[in-house]
């Protein structure tokens, strides 16, 4: 099947999914030189097969708030593909959480796993329920109810969840303790758990310092690193905290974060005691980026993204869709020369294109964020024979992985004609694993 027949076939399969059209026409683009040297894949209908997930579940999440009153949210697990092993890839609690995007999240995920070189397969899961502004006790009831109908879903060897988006800390605690009662087992079916209770060390930060990983190898290619570069980043998570650190520790400098409202700059650079205040702001006292401002007397832009501050590098690490082409356009006006995704998808299709046009250095998320999941897999390997590795092992093992991934992509893209080409080279070497796999497996 063509391009276009097969993207108008997953548009009438997956009406309105508009996140997930965008995720597979670029990896359906991508492979094509793939499909022109292996007619087998073709023959074997690996693309079709792969844009139709193995299960999608769907279910009702009701729970009672602070007030007695009852609530109904939606929750969703998508098991997309297992062909290199059980499904893996994080819960997202958002409002904008629907099912197109959780199967974009989950088809990215596919891919994303292999690139680590580790057995996990793809899939996504979440709820359109929103933790901000919840106290800790409507968190975990929803949390609970959550769990009591995806506990039967879900196993070690079957589907392992973790965080991402509105799922940190917290809520992999209350979803592993309901699991626990539910099944009577102490099992490796959470990754991103408690230190105390089965976590690894340094899967917290792995995303963040993953994505900067990356990001270094990208900028060695033109024999240079993060010393003495000026750095925007997005989001002021999971990701965008540890990125921020990475980032300062190489010697460089983050001059903003941002949030849903807004963004901060600090010329200055966030460090030290600055970037500890940003840890407490968000994962303790759950508060606003513009808190930051009013600390520390920086420039707060309500309602704006940082992309129109001057920078080196720009790490988007926030969300979905966020650096538009008018925005590339200013990046690279502005000097930009490497722009890395610690978020899933956060650079429109027309915004990716200016970029390699221009010569930037482009790091796409399913190889620059992967460090997240490749941690987790690292994290079900210690459960898997009971031994907690230390914090330098993990974070070895996961530089390791990231330099393999940059080398790996890079090599695919300059084997199949598009030398220096990440997206290209990152969507072939993810792919090439899984669709050998899916031939292997027969028609299933
Ligand atoms: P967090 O919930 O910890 O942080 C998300 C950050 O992004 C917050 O600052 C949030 O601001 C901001 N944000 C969320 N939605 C929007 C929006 N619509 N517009 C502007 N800002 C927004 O999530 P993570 O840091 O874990 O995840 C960030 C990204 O990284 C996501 O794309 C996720 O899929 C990806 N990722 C995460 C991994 C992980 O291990 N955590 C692994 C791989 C990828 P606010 O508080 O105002 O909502």
């Amino acid at each position: 099947m063509d391009i276009e027949r097969l993207m108008d076939w997953v548009i009438a399969k997956n009406p309105g999914e508009k996140e997930y059209h965008q995720a597979v026409k670029e990896v359906v683009e991508s492979v094509q030189p793939v499909l022109k040297k292996h007619p087998e894949y073709e023959r074997f209908k690996i693309l079709e097969r792969m844009v139709e997930p193995e299960r999608q579940i769907m279910f009702r999440v009701p729970w009672m708030d602070d007030s007695g009153d009852i609530q109904v949210n939606r929750g969703f697990r998508i098991e997309f593909n297992s062909a290199i092993g059980p499904y893996k890839g994080g819960l997202r609690f958002h409002p904008s959480v629907y099912i197109g995007i959780i199967k974009f999240l989950g088809f990215e995920q596919i891919f994303k796993n292999s690139l680590t070189g580790l057995p996990i397969g793809g899939g996504k899961g979440g709820s359109d329920f929103d933790p901000k502004g919840k106290s800790d006790m409507e968190v975990m009831r929803f949390c609970q109810s959550f769990m009591s109908e995806l506990f039967r879903h879900i196993g070690p060897l079957t589907d392992v969840p973790a965080g991402d988006i509105g799922v940190g800390g917290r809520e992999i605690g209350y979803l592993y303790g309901q699991y626990k009662k539910l099944v009577n087992r102490f099992e490796s079916v959470l990754t991103g758990k408690g230190i105390n209770w089965g976590g690894s060390l340094a899967r917290t930060e792995a995303t963040g310092y993953g994505a900067t990983y990356f990001t270094e190898e990208m900028l060695k290619t033109r024999k240079d690193s993060f010393k003495g570069k000026t750095v925007t980043i997005s989001g002021s998570g999971n990701v965008a905290q540890y990125a921020a650190q990475k980032v300062y520790q190489l010697g460089g400098k983050v001059v903003t974060l941002s949030d849903s409202s807004g963004y901060i700059y600090d010329p200055d650079g966030i460090a030290g005691d600055k970037w500890k205040f940003v840890l407490e702001l968000k994962n303790m006292r759950r508060g606003r980026i513009s808190e930051y401002a009013d600390k520390f007397g920086v420039e707060y832009v309500a309602g704006k993204r940082p992309w129109g501050t001057p920078c080196d590098v720009a790490l988007p690490c926030a969300t979905q869709n966020e650096i538009n082409l008018d925005e590339a356009k200013t990046l690279v006006n502005n000097g930009c020369i490497a722009v890395s995704e610690g978020a899933n998808m956060p650079t429109l299709p027309e915004a990716v294109d200016h970029f390699i046009e221009n010569g930037v250095l482009f790091g796409p998320a399913k190889a620059a964020n992967a460090g997240g999941v490749a941690t987790s897999g690292l994290e079900m390997a210690q459960n898997h024979v009971g031994i907690a590795w230390t914090f330098e092992k993990v974070d070895q093992e996961l530089h390791q992985i990231m330099v393999n991934i940059h080398k790996n992509s890079w090599d695919a893209a300059e084997k199949y004609g598009h030398k220096g080409n990440l997206v290209i080279g990152a969507n072939i070497a993810g792919f090439l694993k899984v669709a050998d796999s899916m031939i292997d497996h027969g028609i299933v």
